[in-house]
């Protein structure tokens, strides 16, 4: 298949490489300028698997403006909050004939693609899989090969011929696809299990078995999964696993899956970027409102990342205001 990746991030380069590995045409497609410039220098990306193993992989590499291709599929990985500037850069790329398929993670994303592609050409999913982004030009793939799993479903919730074809390219790539039947539930499952452990491992920088190992971690998690599954079953949410089904998940995710990783959120608030908190546990919340029921828990949680993340822009800030008064201090004492 033809396939173009919008975002050459942690995870688009993750399943593009594995993709193009299988035996596809990929083509990965960003922005981020110091990431383009490293990897054109360097002749592809520096790809590892839990930090060893650095080898060189070429990839084909294009920005909205350069690439001239007609994908059968685009491939969206990006940040929930970059999506839709992606989308308007990327708009002159979309036909009828082509697919979008995603398995990012929070809430808001499919509304943004229902603008430019037709219910029927929209495959949804989720990735449980970590995938860590270095720096410029380089990718950790997190785990074994054949690690990790995941689940996809057509928005209509009709497979047709395109999402079994995806479907046997995704095994081929080793990413153990599931398809499931309903598609709003499958995508809150995860959300609600990203509300859990990516917010309290973040807020804390702590790793997941730090969090799975506490002996409070069974309160905490139960009182945001009850909340939220109060919340899907007001709004009619069929979701993919009971309460105590996503409790043990959660449990042996942290506990025995991945004890040592920080979850993808955490990345992104070292690197001071903006988390994905309002499209996780902020969705919860908000769907919540909708439905005349207030939940405290996600609320307090959504505000409690956010303030983490203030505090590490404000030592950021005086970082550069140090550095910047340094050399003045050198010249006066010079
Ligand atoms: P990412 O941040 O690695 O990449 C997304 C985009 O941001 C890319 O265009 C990338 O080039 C750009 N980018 C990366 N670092 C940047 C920086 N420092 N400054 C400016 N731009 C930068 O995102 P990801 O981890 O690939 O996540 C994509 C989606 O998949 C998200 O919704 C995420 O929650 C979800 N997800 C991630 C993982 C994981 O382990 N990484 C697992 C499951 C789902």
């Amino acid at each position: 298949m033809k396939f173009a990746m919008i975002g050459a991030g942690a995870m688009g380069l993750r399943y593009g490489i594995l993709l193009q590995e299988a035996g596809n045409d990929v083509t990965f497609i960003d922005t981020w300028q110091p990431h383009i410039d490293k990897i054109r220098e360097q002749g592809g990306v520096y790809v590892m698997r839990d930090h060893k193993d650095r080898h060189l992989t070429k990839i084909k590499l294009e920005t909205p403006e350069s690439y001239t291709g007609d994908p059968d599929m685009f491939i969206f990985f990006v940040k929930q909050m970059q999506l839709e500037d992606y989308l308007k850069r990327c708009a002159h790329l979309f036909n009828d004939r082509q697919y979008a398929f995603t398995c990012m993670n929070g809430m808001g994303h499919i509304e943004k693609l229902q603008k430019y592609f037709a219910d029927d050409k929209i495959i949804g999913g989720t990735a449980l899989i970590a995938t860590v982004l270095p720096g410029p030009g380089e990718v950790d793939f997190m785990g074994k090969r054949g690690a990790g799993m995941m689940n996809m479903c057509p928005l209509n919730e009709k497979p047709d011929e395109m999402t079994h074809r995806l479907f046997h390219e995704l095994e081929k790539a080793q990413m153990h696809p599931t398809l499931t039947d309903d598609f709003t539930g499958t995508l809150m499952t995860k959300v609600i299990f990203n509300s859990v452990i990516n917010t309290i491992c973040t807020m804390f920088e702590i790793p997941m078995g730090e969090f799975g190992n506490f002996p409070g971690a069974y309160q905490m998690g139960r009182q945001l999964i009850d909340e939220a599954y109060d919340i899907c079953a007001r709004a009619g949410i069929k979701l993919v696993s009971s309460r105590d089904e996503e409790m043990a998940a959660l449990d042996h995710n942290t506990r025995i899956d991945m004890p040592l990783h920080y979850p993808s959120m955490y990345q992104d608030m070292i690197k001071d970027r903006p988390t994905e908190v309002d499209y996780i546990n902020g969705y919860i919340a908000k769907l919540g409102r909708k439905y005349h029921y207030e939940a405290a828990t996600h609320l307090f949680v959504t505000q409690a990342v956010h303030l983490a993340e203030f505090h590490r822009q404000n030592e950021a800030k005086k970082r550069a205001a140090e550095a910047l008064a340094e050399p003045n201090r050198q010249a006066q004492t010079a």
